[in-house]
């Protein structure tokens, strides 16, 4: 810390003028504020406070570096900012909570642009215009090099999880004959090329021939992953985001970049662990395997058998006697908006005496931790909130489990199936407690597109509606005002 803090008055004070000290003091603030708020977010107790000096960290950044003595007009810059109001501000306040992946995955193709733009600028600037003339920086060629590759994979990649989960595009893994010697084969000849530019770095011919095979990389890596890999995926477009930002640092000689690219790139990666962990699924797996193409997407997981449907009264009724149970959210609460209900829900229960548990699967939902946010917004106090893990042994001493809008995290075919494309991924063992409550609109499969055995075991009721209006009937019915 105090090496970056020296780092802002490098060059000796008599020989630099008071606006670069100020640039570099706001950059060496606004990093301490990003690496303070990342800390605050570890803890839902903590995570608005370390929001809130993230959202400082960026306000110093920006504001420091418009100070930046290198500066020659602001027209461009003014510009910038009115077009990214422009869209940032209606994306913000319009597009609802269950499409935050594919803002998501947009915004990362928008930072993956900006950064390979970046990129192809200083490359511009520093090897064909000469703006640093003398000698050739081949340091500074390796880190445009790497921030224009990275950038590249990142903007197409993210555009096409984009289409696939706005289903713009098929969302199934598209496997196409050498796909795998074709990936790797693209990627050895870009960081082969990227080698040679280094030593060669004023080549426009292989500049841009490097960025476009980068273009077409993003895009034939994420072709083939489909299914239910895409929470990876977006996790790792997250990462690569980061590194590319960390790399446009190091070009740029910005140190809140590099700082912020770094914690970017190493979150995302993280995340990315951790999900595919929640899938018990290895990376080169995901990357290289095709996840959900062809006949194994097809496969139902054996889910043959009639569903048992429940009336409102019934599952009041059952609910009124049970001592235990737990709530497990999925996707569909989000589509409902059936947080709030599903809160009343859980406090007429406790009010009768029932002990509530949420048990939160950590892909459950479309984006890494969508339930605890959810579930959050209502109010649901974070210690009925149980992981995976910590809850899994809890299901056979459950009364009633009620499913609220889950498929994929419940689907028994991941552990009995072994067709089945989430055969391996561990899964939340409802189908353990001694009796089932589905609630949902129909019989239709989740984002995998497998049939649910559960929903047809004897054990389950379904009781059928949107997630929201079932739950406020049943709460209604529980407390005796009947619905
Ligand atoms: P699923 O997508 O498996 O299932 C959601 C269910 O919700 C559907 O079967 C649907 O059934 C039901 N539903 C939809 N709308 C409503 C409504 N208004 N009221 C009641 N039910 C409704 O969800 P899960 O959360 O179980 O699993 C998440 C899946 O998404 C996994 O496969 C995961 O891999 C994937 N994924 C996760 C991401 C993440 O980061 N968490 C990112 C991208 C994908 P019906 O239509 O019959 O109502």
């Amino acid at each position: 810390m105090s090496g970056l803090l020296a780092s802002a008055f490098e060059g000796g004070a008599s020989e630099i003028s008071p606006r670069v000290v100020i640039y570099r003091v706001a950059l060496f603030v606004a990093s301490m504020l990003f690496l303070l708020g990342l800390r605050l977010l570890t803890s839902a107790e903590t995570a608005r406070r370390g929001m809130m000096m993230a959202v400082w960290g960026m306000i110093v950044g920006v504001v420091g570096t418009l100070i930046h003595t290198d500066i020659v007009s602001y027209g461009w810059i003014v510009g910038g900012l009115v077009v990214g109001t422009v869209i940032g501000i209606p994306m913000g306040l319009l597009i609802p909570m269950t499409k935050m992946p594919e803002r998501i995955a947009l915004s990362h193709a928008g930072g993956g642009l900006a950064v390979a733009l970046v990129g192809v600028a200083e490359w511009y600037a520093h090897f064909r215009l000469g703006y640093k003339p003398g000698h050739v920086d081949r340091f500074a060629m390796g880190a445009v090099g790497f921030e224009c590759v990275m950038g590249a994979i990142t903007f197409t990649g993210s555009l096409m999880a984009f289409g696939k989960l706005s289903e713009i595009i098929p969302g199934k893994a598209r496997v196409f004959p050498g796909q795998n010697a074709i990936n790797i084969s693209l990627l050895a000849g870009t960081l082969i090329a990227l080698g040679v530019l280094v030593a060669n770095p004023a080549v426009p011919g292989l500049f841009y021939a490097v960025l476009g095979v980068a273009l077409l990389l993003g895009i034939t890596l994420v072709v083939p992953i489909g299914g239910a890999d895409m929470p990876v995926v977006i996790c790792l477009l997250n990462s690569y985001a980061g590194v590319a930002a960390s790399a446009s640092g190091f070009a740029l000689d910005n140190n809140v970049l590099i700082i912020c690219g770094a914690l970017d790139g190493g979150s995302g990666f993280i995340l990315a662990l951790i999900m595919s962990k929640a899938m018990n699924r290895s990376f080169a797996n995901v990357i290289f395997g095709g996840f959900g193409s062809g006949a194994a997407a097809g496969a139902s997981g054996g889910a043959g058998g009639t569903a048992r449907e429940a009336s409102i009264e019934d599952a009041a009724a059952w609910l009124k006697e049970a001592q235990s149970v737990i709530i497990v959210p999925g996707y569909g609460m989000a589509v409902a908006q059936a947080q709030h209900a599903v809160r009343d829900l859980s406090q007429a229960l406790q009010a009768n005496g029932t002990t509530v548990k949420y048990a939160i699967h950590p892909v459950a939902g479309r984006m890494p931790g969508h339930m605890n946010v959810l579930l959050a917004e209502a109010n649901i106090p974070y210690d009925q909130l149980f992981e995976l893990e910590a809850i899994n042994e809890d299901f056979p001493q459950t009364d009633i489990s009620i499913v609220v809008g889950a498929n994929d995290v419940v689907n028994p075919a991941a552990k009995n199936s072994k067709g089945s494309p989430i055969y391996g991924m561990p899964i939340l063992n409802v189908d353990q407690s001694r009796r089932v409550l589905v609630l949902k609109r129909s019989m239709k499969p989740g984002f995998a597109g497998i049939e649910n055995e559960l929903f047809v075991m004897e054990k389950t009721s379904m009781v059928f509606g949107d997630a929201k209006q079932t739950l406020g009937k049943i709460t209604g019915a529980l407390k005796g005002g009947g619905h």
